[in-house]
């Protein structure tokens, strides 16, 4: 098999296979071909790979940010260096195009094991100062065993972007990828060996979401970062509970974006489609209902089907290609589901809509529009390639309506009136919002959801806090005063 690694686990710095686990065959959207076939963690992988994360960390700890630093700097340049082996690694794991992945998975990987490889010799506590020449100073510390659980849709990035502020803080991990993609995070807990890490601090193992979910109730770990959906979150956040564990949790979406009739149509066309179809679809962030103020609506849906006949369709290997296959035949009939959904419903198909036959999982890119606020396709995340375009008169009115959902995760708006736009983003209730773009997600800004799209934060100084705590020191200059 094309992709088969050395074994399915890799704990304590070594590959490792336990052939008594469910098998895990992994599947090349493009073809269908079976191209590695691994096995899920029985209890003894489990507990190996925890007893492994919790024997490495005390001393992963005790070593200087600097020297942590330099771990995940090196790993990084690996990352890079090798960016286009992951890349077509990343492309088999998941179908998403090559042009894609060169750019936005190992790359992205990369970013976070650089900046909070750079971020780990500066990270300190504070000293506050109080009466009489008492101070307080405080002590920031690794929390100990964290696990990621990740999703499929950006396995390399997923891996990086909870373990490198993780091991930064001095804290080691296990980390389950989802079992449609199992295969990236193997190299990237690979190359932190050959960059210098010491055995144990980078753990993964495979599994379905019953491994994700003993690792979770497991005593051993301190903190639980799940990228999922908001099923799988509630879930996960609950069983951290039960033992107080700290969590952070990237989940699901159904984001706005909006689009006012004095809006560059090209830019909020190019915002639309990669809010709708890059990675064909499957983005957590996405701004999958678009409102367009009905001045500009049918040259908004006119350009967009222009450009949408203009994507090249096909072969994820072939660099000219910029839209590629689901990641699997499920993911690909839930999609084509909702749209039997919308049409049932009575929105109107703009533009695509049907699977493409031949080998592999593809759909086309699919838009809908006079869609309304209480249709289903306009309510639930499809995960897909599927917009829905919704029609507004104001900016009260298309506010309330935005925020109109129990997701929070992202929102965008387009338009040229500057103060509108400020407004608006001061209005909308999600966790990340953007101004005339829509879907960049550079390491140095905070990432995540508000509402049911999740609790926490990733990337930027903000993930520090998230896996570190601090502890007080109280530190008396006098003597200590009693009252008997
Ligand atoms: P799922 O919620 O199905 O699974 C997420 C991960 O959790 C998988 O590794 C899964 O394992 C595991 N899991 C499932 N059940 C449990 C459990 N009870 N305890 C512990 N772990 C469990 O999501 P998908 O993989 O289908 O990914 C798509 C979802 O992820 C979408 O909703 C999307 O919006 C969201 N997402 C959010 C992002 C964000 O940053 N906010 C980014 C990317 C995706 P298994 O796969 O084996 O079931």
């Amino acid at each position: 098999m094309k992709f088969q690694p050395k074994a399915s686990h890799f704990i304590n710095g070594a590959y490792v296979e336990d052939t008594n686990g469910a098998p895990i065959d992994v599947i090349y959207p493009a073809t269908g071909e079976v191209i590695a076939r691994l096995h899920s963690a029985t209890p003894e992988i489990v507990d190996q790979a925890l007893n492994s994360a919790k024997a490495a960390q005390a001393e992963w700890a005790a070593m200087s940010g600097t020297e942590r630093g330099r771990v995940l700097r090196r790993a990084a340049d690996i990352m890079r260096d090798r960016n286009r082996d992951l890349s077509v690694l990343e492309t088999h794991d998941t179908g998403k195009p090559l042009q894609e992945t060169l750019v936005a998975d190992a790359t992205s990987g990369a970013d976070a094991l650089e900046y909070f490889g750079g971020l780990a010799a500066s990270l300190t506590g504070e000293h506050i100062p109080l009466g009489g020449g008492d101070f307080v100073y405080t002590i920031r510390e690794a929390l100990g065993v964290c696990v990621g659980i990740g999703a499929w849709n950006y396995p390399t990035q997923i891996a990086c972007w909870k373990g490198a502020p993780a091991l930064a803080c001095g804290n080691t991990m296990v980390f389950k990828p989802s079992e449609t993609t199992p295969l990236s995070a193997l190299k990237v807990a690979e190359i932190l060996i050959e960059a210098g890490a010491p055995k144990g601090i980078y753990n993964v193992i495979q599994g379905y979401g019953d491994v994700g979910a003993s690792l979770v109730t497991d005593a051993r770990v301190a903190k639980v970062s799940l990228t999922g959906s908001v099923p799988t979150g509630r879930k996960v956040y609950a069983a951290a509970a039960d033992g107080m564990k700290h969590v952070t949790m990237e989940l699901g979406g159904k984001s706005p974006m909006i689009v006012f009739n004095d809006a560059d149509i090209e830019n909020a066309v190019s915002g639309a489609i990669l809010g709708n179809f890059y990675s064909s679809g499957q983005v957590c962030s996405n701004g999958t209902r678009v409102f367009v103020q009905k001045g500009i609506k049918e040259a908004f849906l006119t350009r967009l089907s222009e450009r949408l006949a203009t994507a090249k369709i096909g072969d994820p290997l072939d660099e000219e290609v910029n839209f590629g296959p689901m990641v699997s035949e499920n993911q690909m009939n839930i999609a084509l589901d909702y749209v039997e959904k919308g049409k049932a419903e009575g929105a109107r198909l703009v533009y695509g809509g049907a699977r493409i036959e031949g080998e592999g999982f593809y759909m086309q890119p699919t838009v809908f529009a006079d869609v309304t606020d209480g249709m289903t396709i306009a309510r639930e995340e499809i995960f897909g390639p599927v917009m829905s375009v919704l029609d507004f008169d104001t900016e009260q009115e298309v506010m309330a309506r935005a925020n109109d959902t129990e997701f929070g995760l992202a929102a965008g708006v387009f338009t040229n009136d500057l103060t509108r736009a400020h407004r608006i983003v001061a209005g909308f209730e999600a966790g990340t919002c953007y101004i005339n773009t829509y879907n960049l997600a550079p390491v140095e800004a905070p990432f995540g959801g508000s509402k049911m799209s999740g609790v926490g934060r990733e990337n930027s100084k903000l993930a520090i806090n998230h896996f570190s705590e601090m502890k007080t020191v109280y530190v008396s200059m006098n003597d200590v005063e009693a009252p008997y």
